[in-house]
């Protein structure tokens, strides 16, 4: 999972940053709203975390211009704590959850989790696909013989970034972009090392190799 956080208090952008990459997502920064404007139209992001209040251009606008572009990336904005007409504001422009300021970190990361499964049509605690269940908050999977497999925070990544796309091929570049952000280095054949390895874990016919292309996650493995 790829995120866009927005965001120009540096010493809460900081914050955030490290705890959801401890919660597995891959972050982009940015301090200001011209930036985050385009990157979200250069790089498909899961979910963006933005802030009303931004130099450059306020966050509603950035909000109201992806809109008006029919871009409709799943968006929580960060609004004053008492600022309940920032809140309404927000909703009309597009957003599709808020968060007032002061927050628990953990409550963005829950509203987060909230927002992408729903984005991707599932309800419910854990993500489901093909008779697999993958649970974010112990990063453990449930097999469909009910055994269920602790995951290494890279695993966890690989496997949630397959189980949100069954049945689309994709490529060692696109995974490495979810499961690392922007600073790793991303010219590593590390990414096939542990596509074996979860390979491994949930079977090799869940995860098909496709020459030259990338990888394929069979919902309903032969
Ligand atoms: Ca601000």
């Amino acid at each position: 999972m790829r995120l866009l956080l927005v965001e120009d208090d540096v010493e809460l952008a900081n914050h955030l940053q490290a705890e959801l990459a401890r919660q597995g997502y891959a972050v982009d920064h940015v301090d200001n709203g011209i930036d985050a404007e385009l990157k979200a139209e250069l790089e498909p992001y899961d979910a963006v975390i933005l802030d009303l209040g931004l130099p450059g251009r306020p966050g509603l606008e950035v909000l109201q211009n992806w809109r008006q572009k029919k871009n409709r990336v799943p968006v929580i904005i960060l609004t004053a704590r008492d600022a309940w007409h920032e809140r309404v504001d927000g909703f009309k422009a597009g957003a599709d959850d808020y968060l007032g300021k002061p927050f628990h970190s953990e409550e963005l990361v829950a509203r987060l989790q909230a927002l992408i499964r729903r984005s991707h049509d599932m309800a419910g605690q854990n993500i489901h696909c093909g008779g697999l269940s993958l649970d974010e908050e112990r990063q453990q999977v449930t097999l469909t013989d009910g055994q269920t497999l602790e995951l290494t925070g890279t695993e966890f990544r690989l496997l949630r970034v397959f189980m949100l796309h069954p049945g689309r091929i994709l490529s060692k570049t696109r995974l490495t972009e979810h499961v690392y952000d922007q600073d790793f280095d991303r010219d590593s054949n590390l990414i096939e090392v542990y596509v074996r390895r979860l390979r491994d874990k949930v079977g090799k016919q869940r995860i098909i190799p496709k020459r030259g292309q990338g990888y394929l996650f069979v919902e309903r493995p032969e």
